[in-house]
């Protein structure tokens, strides 16, 4: 079926080929197709979830196949989104060890990016919590893969962008608690070394995330750190209940007056507001410490007409300062103001693949798209590749082929890696056909 879609970022809707299997016979017959690749929900920002012959959503498999609620190891289909498996985990103590800021998000999604949390410092990303998944490759074949089989495909895989084959089914284990309550603790800090020491400072919270403040000259990287810890306090969790979602129509005709001058105002008010309140202690939901973003499902609406690009990097630990200060000075010359900063800390981790997490921190810039916009993400890719970064291509648009390969030479590896299994050619997403893919 023909079908206009877009991603997150909401740039370009793309006229593509839709097939949306409801079981594996249909799968099977949907990859005949000269070229697909595979879809969750679509929040990846850019193009990597699009493929103009065939785009194969995956959101009709979402059983649930087995649940051991004494270990906490549960497999499921591919296609299940996180909003619907976190009331059934909750219910017997259970969370996801690691989850991004959205639970409208599947489990196949969660793997082909290797998404990381704000507990990235003391846990490491998805990657280290998965037993096994199966992956359908374009010959028909469904191969089991996982550390002690089939192990080049289990990590070429995660954080793949779904350029190996599509995830059928995933077995991965979850996260003990006790309450699904967190204690939180609010701190500001006023520039953006204080912000940065912080981290090390409450290394001991599970989880950590500061919003910084790039509009304000004055305080440069002025910051909000949120901490928190699960509650230890054992309560048996009934009836979860998410926050309610609502769809705000107005959004799209606010984007004008979402600009330069009010991101000034509002990032003052809002630093104003819990600097007042001093290392503040609250008890906050699993839904309003997560996923506040989610409480209204269209808020990607007020980035406008053109859409919201995100910059997101990862620099290592001993050269992020040098770098934030050039990007600072690039954001400052472009008198372009990001509207949404976020900085979190990331440990160590083994890298096998193309996945995106480093020792070091990690910041997430949003923007409204503009010409303007594109060219400064251009300078940010030669600062980031000066000081041996890498962006975050789940949430990429605009990188261009020449600038992806020389900030990450694992990447020529992965092409040639998929290049010698030629049945492999058959996967491609716009997003990897702007790397040059085939
Ligand atoms: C508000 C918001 C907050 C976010 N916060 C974070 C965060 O804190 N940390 C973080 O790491 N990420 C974060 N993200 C990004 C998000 O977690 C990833 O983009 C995730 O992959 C989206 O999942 P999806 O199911 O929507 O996948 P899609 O966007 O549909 O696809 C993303 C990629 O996964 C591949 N894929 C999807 N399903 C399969 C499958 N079955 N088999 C093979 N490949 C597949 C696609 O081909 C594509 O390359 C955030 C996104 C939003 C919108």
């Amino acid at each position: 079926m023909k079908k206009k879609i877009s991603s997150w970022g909401q740039k370009n809707k793309f006229l593509v080929n839709l097939s949306s299997p409801q079981d594996y016979k249909q799968l099977l017959k949907s990859i005949k197709s000269p070229s697909f690749i595979a879809r969750g929900n679509g929040r990846s920002y850019g193009d990597s979830s699009i493929n103009y012959k065939n785009t194969i959503n995956m959101l009709n498999f979402k059983k649930i196949n087995s649940f051991d609620i004494e270990k906490g190891l549960i497999t499921v289909e591919a296609g299940i989104l996180m909003r619907d498996l976190l009331p059934i985990i909750l219910e017997h103590n259970w969370f996801l060890p690691v989850t991004p800021g959205t639970k409208n998000v599947s489990a196949g999604g969660l793997i082909a990016s290797n998404v990381h949390g704000k507990n990235h410092h003391k846990v490491g990303s998805f990657h280290n919590f998965i037993k096994w998944f199966n992956l359908l490759l374009p010959n028909g074949k469904i191969v089991k893969c996982s550390r002690q089989s089939n192990y080049k495909l289990f990590f070429w895989t995660i954080g793949g962008m779904g350029m190996t084959g599509i995830i059928t089914t995933v077995a991965f284990s979850l996260k003990r608690i006790n309450c699904d309550k967190l204690l939180t603790k609010t701190i500001t800090f006023n520039n953006i070394e204080e912000t940065i020491r912080s981290f090390d400072k409450y290394q001991d919270w599970d989880y950590s995330v500061a919003w910084v403040d790039l509009a304000n000259k004055k305080k440069i990287g002025k910051s909000v750190l949120i901490l928190a810890n699960h509650i230890k306090k054992k309560t048996k969790i009934e009836n979860y209940t998410f926050n309610k979602t609502s769809n705000l129509f107005f959004l799209t005709f606010l984007s004008p007056f979402f600009n330069n001058v009010f991101i000034k105002i509002f990032n003052s008010i809002y630093f104003f507001l819990n600097s007042s309140k001093r290392q503040k202690q609250e008890i906050m939901s699993i839904d309003n410490y997560f996923y506040p973003l989610d409480k209204i499902n269209n808020w990607n609406d007020i980035y406008g007409k053109n859409g919201l690009v995100q910059y997101q990097f990862v620099l290592p630990e001993k050269k992020f300062k040098t770098a934030i200060y050039e990007i600072l000075d690039l954001i400052n010359n472009s008198k372009i103001a990001p509207k949404l900063v976020v900085l979190k800390k990331m440990a160590n981790e083994t890298r096998k693949g193309i996945s995106f997490p480093m020792r070091g921190y990690t910041m997430a810039l949003d923007f409204s798209y503009s010409n303007n916009v594109s060219q400064l993400f251009k300078s940010f890719d030669s600062i980031i590749m000066k000081y041996k970064g890498r962006i975050y291509l789940t949430k990429d648009y605009l990188i261009d082929k020449e600038s992806i390969y020389k900030m990450d030479p694992a990447m020529l590896k992965f092409k040639k890696f998929l290049k010698n299994k030629s049945y492999y050619l058959k996967i491609n997403s716009l997003q990897f056909k702007r790397f040059g893919f085939k």
